[in-house]
C-alpha cells in the first residue's frame, strides 16, 4: 500500500489578516506555536505587550487543558480513564459542543474521536480503514455517550472525546477577553484558521480579513471587512492525506464516518463568539450549501461565507455588503 501522506499544518493560516496602521497607537506583535498551530497576535496601545504575554500565557493553559495529547490534561484524563471531575470551565465547553451537536443533528460531534483514529488522524499513521473498523468506531459516536452532571463527567465504554473543531475558537474567546480586560481596544488575533478582531483598526476603519482560497495556495476567494467579531474557516485542505489518488481530509462526516464530501472546499463563519463560530465552520462544512442555508434561516446568529468546489462562492445577506471577492 502505498500512501502518499501531505500534512499542512503548520505555518498555513486559514486566513490572513491583512492591516495598515496608520494610526499612532504603539503596535504590539507575538507569535506563538500551540494547539499544533502557528497563532500570532497584533495589538494596540500601552497595555498591549504585557497583555499579549498573558493571553499567550493563557492559551499555552488551554492547549494542555483541551488537547487529547499530552499526560496529565484534563481532557486527557477523562479520555484514559471514562470518568473526571473537571473544572468548570471544561465542562461548560462539553456542554456547550454536546448543545451545539443537537442544533446541528449531529453533524457537529465532538465524540468523532475514534473515528479520527481509525483513519490515523491522531498519530499521523494515516490509513483507510476497513469497512468493519469504521462501524465499530461509528458505534462509539454520539454525544449520548457523554454524561455530564455539574463538572463530573462520565464516558461510555469507547466513547472519546475531540475538542480539535471548537478548542481554538474558545481559546480565541479567552485571549480576546484577556486583552480587553487589559484595556486593549484595538487588536487582530489570528490562531489559523480562526481570526478574531477587537474594535477596528487604529485609524478607526474595519479590519481586513482575507479568505484563504481552497483551491490555490497563497491566493484568497475575498476580503471581509470587520469589527469586533470572529471569522473562522473550515477546509479540507487544513489537514489531508492521499492514498490511491483520492484525498481524505480531517473533518468527518458523523453519519457515514467518512471525510465529509458535502460538495464544499471550504466554510466560513462570521459572528461575536470565536467558540461558536469555530464549531460552526465544522459543521457547515459537512453540511453542505443547502443544509447550511436551511440551519443558517432557522437560527440565525452567524453570517457564512462558503466555497463549493465547483469554484461557486456564497455569501449570507448580513455580510454581502462586506465582503468583497477576488
Ligand atoms: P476545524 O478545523 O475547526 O473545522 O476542525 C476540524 C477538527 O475537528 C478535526 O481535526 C477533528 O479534530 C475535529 N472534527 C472532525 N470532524 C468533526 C465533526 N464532524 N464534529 C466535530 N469535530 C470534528
Ligand atoms: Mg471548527
Amino acid at each position: 500500500m502505498t500512501a502518499k501522506i501531505k500534512t499542512l499544518m503548520l505555518c498555513i493560516c486559514a486566513a490572513a489578516a491583512i492591516s495598515s496602521c496608520s494610526g499612532s497607537a504603539p503596535e504590539a506583535r507575538k507569535t506563538i506555536f500551540a494547539m499544533n498551530t502557528v497563532m500570532s497576535f497584533k495589538a494596540y496601545g500601552k497595555a498591549a505587550p504585557d497583555a499579549l504575554n498573558t493571553a499567550a500565557e493563557e492559551i499555552n493553559r488551554l492547549d494542555k487543558m483541551l488537547s487529547r495529547t499530552g499526560t496529565n490534561g484534563e481532557l486527557c484524563e477523562l479520555n484514559q480513564y471514562g470518568r473526571k471531575e473537571l473544572s468548570e470551565e471544561t465542562a461548560d465547553l462539553i456542554r456547550q459542543a454536546v448543545s451545539i451537536s443537537d442544533r446541528t443533528e449531529g453533524a457537529f460531534d465532538i465524540t468523532i474521536a475514534p473515528v479520527m483514529d481509525a483513519w490515523g488522524f491522531f498519530n499521523q499513521n494515516y490509513r483507510v480503514p476497513s469497512d468493519d473498523e469504521l462501524s465499530a468506531a461509528l458505534s462509539h459516536v454520539g454525544t449520548d455517550g457523554i454524561r455530564i452532571n455539574g463538572n463530573e463527567a462520565e464516558l461510555l465504554p469507547g466513547v472519546q472525546i475531540d475538542l480539535g473543531g471548537i478548542a481554538k475558537g474558545y481559546a480565541a474567546d479567552k485571549a480576546e477577553d484577556i486583552l480587553r480586560r487589559s484595556g486593549v481596544s484595538s487588536a487582530i488575533i489570528s490562531l489559523g484558521g480562526n481570526i478574531s478582531v477587537i474594535g477596528s483598526k487604529p485609524d478607526g476603519s474595519d479590519w481586513t480579513v482575507a479568505i484563504k482560497s481552497p483551491f490555490k495556495e497563497n491566493e484568497y476567494i475575498g476580503k471581509l471587512s470587520v469589527s469586533d467579531c470572529s471569522v473562522v474557516t473550515s477546509g479540507g485542505y487544513e489537514r489531508y492525506f492521499e492514498q490511491d489518488g483520492k484525498v481524505y481530509h480531517h473533518i468527518i462526516d458523523p453519519a457515514t464516518g467518512y471525510p465529509a464530501e458535502s460538495g464544499l472546499a471550504s466554510a466560513t463563519v462570521v459572528c461575536e463568539s470565536g467558540t461558536l463560530a469555530d464549531a460552526l465552520s465544522t459543521t457547515l462544512f459537512v453540511m453542505g450549501r443547502e443544509k447550511a442555508e436551511e440551519f443558517y434561516n432557522k437560527y440565525g446568529g452567524f453570517e457564512y461565507i462558503l466555497a463549493e468546489e465547483n469554484g461557486e462562492i456564497t455569501v449570507s445577506p448580513g455580510i454581502e455588503d462586506k465582503f468583497r471577492r477576488e
